[in-house]
């Protein structure tokens, strides 16, 4: 790594909610940003992350609502891009 504005796999796990929520500086956004473009691993994790929030966010708002529509939300959500969409 040549980059002087390099972050490693430790400061980018460090923020990774921050991140996600984005609440870090631009400056620091972008480092996070250059280092998952460059480290599958950290990529993964918060890619995983990311889903998993999501997840948290999409159960959040389907609570009170009827078995059925949940399940929907919860299918749209997780829906794989090979299987065709169901209407
Ligand atoms: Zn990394």
């Amino acid at each position: 790594m040549s980059d002087p504005d390099a972050i490693d796999c430790h400061a980018a796990a460090d923020q990774l909610y921050e991140y996600l929520d984005g609440e870090l500086s631009p400056t620091v956004e972008s480092q996070i940003r250059a280092h998952l473009a460059d480290c599958a691993p950290c990529f993964g994790l918060f890619d995983f992350e990311e889903t998993y929030l999501r997840f948290l966010e999409a159960r959040t708002r389907a609570q009170g609502a009827p078995a059925h529509l949940r399940r929907r939300i919860l299918d749209e959500l997780f829906q794989h891009p090979e299987q065709p969409p169901r209407s």
